[in-house]
């Protein structure tokens, strides 16, 4: 089956850095699969498997904006110690998922001095550009209630 319209793919995938070290793999684990032209995955590897067929091998390099966005130094705030009270061991380099004007996002802190902590609201790869190692195992059709939803229904998946 070829990836026409909305269907669901599934990939082996490894991602890496622009350095040529490994961020993340699907090898060794179950295949990703998403639903194709839902916006589920980011926008440059999106476009590279819209024309895939079961078995096509392909390397793509996406550059930030396609991937993860550039890095906005907005998103950096200095916020008071305060704010994490009843939390041990605030360190650098700490994640967490907060609140922000485009839905979730994930929080890294990238100081802590006496009174403040300076937290990133970028994500963690954002500004960097991408190289995916893909593989394409499988493309079914997707259900009427997949294509409602915008997202697959799987073994992840933990709602009716
Ligand atoms: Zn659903």
């Amino acid at each position: 089956m070829k990836n026409t319209e909305n269907p669901v793919v599934s990939i082996h995938y490894t991602l890496t850095n622009k350095a040529g070290e490994k961020l993340d793999s699907s090898i060794g684990a179950e295949p990703l699969s998403y639903l194709h032209g839902a916006g589920n995955i980011i926008p440059g590897l999106e476009k590279a498997l819209s024309e895939s067929s079961v078995g096509d091998k392909l390397t793509v390099t996406i550059e930030a904006a396609d991937a993860y966005g550039e890095r906005n130094e907005a998103q950096i705030q200095t916020v008071s110690k305060e704010m994490f009270k009843g939390m041990d061991n605030v360190k650098v380099g700490m994640q967490f998922q907060a609140d922000s004007s485009s839905g979730p996002a994930i929080v890294t802190i990238t100081k802590v001095e006496d009174d403040n902590i300076t937290i990133d609201g970028n994500h963690p790869l954002a500004g960097e550009q991408l190289t995916f190692d893909v593989e394409v195992m499988d493309v079914r059709s997707a259900t009427a209630t997949e294509m409602e939803h915008g997202h697959i229904h799987g073994a992840s998946c933990n709602h009716d």
